[in-house]
């Protein structure tokens, strides 16, 4: 097989969704699996709606999940420029040898002109679609005035049947007869998606197209181009969208669809990956892929032909499935961003960050889980108003200085001996564990759910602990209302 050259080309109108991750994805994965190449190209010749700021987040959302790229933006190449209002010579080249060939045509007809020929195709009662025949496609003579507004049209063939065997949909076959004399280039010299998409995917010796099935219609009308220009077709391949659980095309309205949203939520790239992988594509029943799996089993062949729908629930599974692979320092590393958004400030190698993790580590899903769990370490304690109404009450006062005044005693302040200690004081007092559990509990962290007590003490240290304790003691006598 001659070199894999791959690419992803998103139009920058927003967010980047991640139904188009997924297509870098497939493709991305392809490349890496070959040792090829992924090229990335910003396709913004809808001027109206492209900016500067969502290229941004396109190069920002792509580097986040590391899906790296060997030519584009940023890092140049042999086939540049890689944004398309930056290489409008090179479509007006490729224009003028489709025009020399006979292939492309100048159309001098007006707007009125074409709504005329609507209109008249709307009274006719027909039910087939409006396809505008220029007058200009036969015409041999020019226009008056050689300079008058034009577009520059593809003469399209109507006879025969443009054919390829797709990589997901296997063989396709459209009748030229469906096709019309679609606009190359715009009066200002800027391309259709068509066109301008061609000419890159051959200059830039690109391989093998994956893309979305809504481009399915686009695919016979860019053949019929490579074929114009006498070129070798690249392979293609359709894989189906991703849809809204109701089977909606996904959306906002439905679910986060730009990638950052979900770096935002404290998720892992290569757990973000892993989702997109599988909603669409599979290998037996596996679920869990790392990134280096993905390389080496994703294949077109197990692509499916139906829509994969999005799944919250699954997704976040998948997410806390990847953040339990972790170290503990690589959470803790992760967490840290997550740290600072709520106002800590503390190093991955903080020893009280990485004594924490553990404990946290079995229920948190996402990072921002894994920050609010270990929070109450770093910060002075924030009641939840509902565990402090029920435990911090004026009969609990007495048990938690009590309390308070037995671990003091303890050394080393560690959970072993701290269990011991508490357990020996109740059991010769005759008091149950539940006089002293949850009203510590919410004492040292301010909820009703932490790790073991005895845990938490070890990581607060002894100084913060019994601070703790006899705060929660005179709030509890006090009986304050919660605030
Ligand atoms: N700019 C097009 C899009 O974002 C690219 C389609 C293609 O990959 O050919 O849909």
């Amino acid at each position: 097989m001659s070199e894999v050259r791959v690419r992803f080309a998103p139009s920058p109108t927003g967010y980047l969704h991640i139904g188009g991750v997924r297509t870098a994805l497939y493709s991305w994965l392809w490349a890496r699996q070959h040792g090829g190449k992924f090229i990335l190209r910003i396709e913004d010749t809808d001027r109206a709606r492209s900016t500067e700021e969502s290229i941004q987040i396109v190069l920002e959302s792509m580097r986040w999940l590391g899906l790296d790229w060997d030519e584009g933006p940023e890092v140049g190449g042999d086939h540049g420029p890689y944004v398309q209002s930056e290489r409008l010579d090179i479509y007006a080249e490729y224009a003028e040898t489709l025009i020399e060939s006979g292939h492309a045509y100048r159309c001098y007809a007006t707007k009125e002109e074409i709504a005329t020929a609507r209109e008249a195709h709307q009274k006719s009662g027909t039910k087939d679609g409006f396809h505008f025949r220029s007058p200009w496609r036969d015409r041999t003579d020019g226009p008056e005035d050689a300079n008058a507004r034009h577009v520059i049209r593809f003469r399209a063939p109507h006879e025969g049947t443009t054919s390829w065997v797709d990589e997901v949909k296997g063989q396709i076959d459209i009748l030229n007869s469906t096709q019309q004399d679609f606009i190359l280039l715009r009066p200002d010299g800027l391309p259709l998606y068509n066109f301008g998409c061609v000419v890159d995917d051959l200059t830039m010796g690109v391989t093998l197209v994956a893309r979305g099935d809504d481009h399915m219609i686009n695919t016979a009308p860019q053949i019929l181009l490579y074929e114009a220009l006498d070129a070798a077709v690249a392979a293609f391949a359709h894989m189906p969208m991703v849809l809204a659980p109701n089977g909606e095309k996904l959306s906002k309205r439905h679910a986060a669809v730009g990638v950052l949203e979900y770096r935002d939520l404290g998720y892992l790239p290569d757990a973000v990956l892993n989702y997109l992988a599988r909603l669409g594509w599979s290998h037996g029943d596996q679920e869990i892929f790392t990134r280096q799996e993905l390389i080496e089993k994703f294949g077109w062949d197990r692509v499916g032909t139906t829509a994969g729908r999005y799944d919250a629930k699954k997704f976040l599974h998948v997410q806390a499935e990847h953040l339990r692979m972790l170290s503990d320092e690589d959470i803790a590393r992760w967490t840290v961003p997550f740290l600072a958004k709520i106002g800590i400030e503390v190093e991955a190698d903080d020893a009280v960050l990485l004594k924490t993790i553990p404990y946290v580590r079995p229920r948190a899903e996402t990072f921002v889980d894994v920050a609010d769990a270990v929070a109450y370490f770093f910060r002075d304690v924030e009641f939840e108003a509902k565990g402090k109404r029920k435990f911090l009450v004026p009969d609990n006062a007495q048990a938690l200085l009590r309390l308070a005044d037995v671990v003091e005693a303890v050394e080393p302040f560690r959970q072993e001996p701290l269990d011991a200690t508490v357990k020996a004081w109740l059991e010769e007092n005759e008091l149950p564990m539940k006089v002293v559990a949850q009203p510590a509990r919410v004492a040292m962290t301010g909820r009703t759910r932490s790790p073991g007590l005895f845990e938490v003490m070890e990581v607060l240290g002894k100084e913060k602990t019994l601070a703790r304790l006899r705060a929660g003691a005179k709030i509890a006598a006090a009986d304050e209302p919660p605030a």
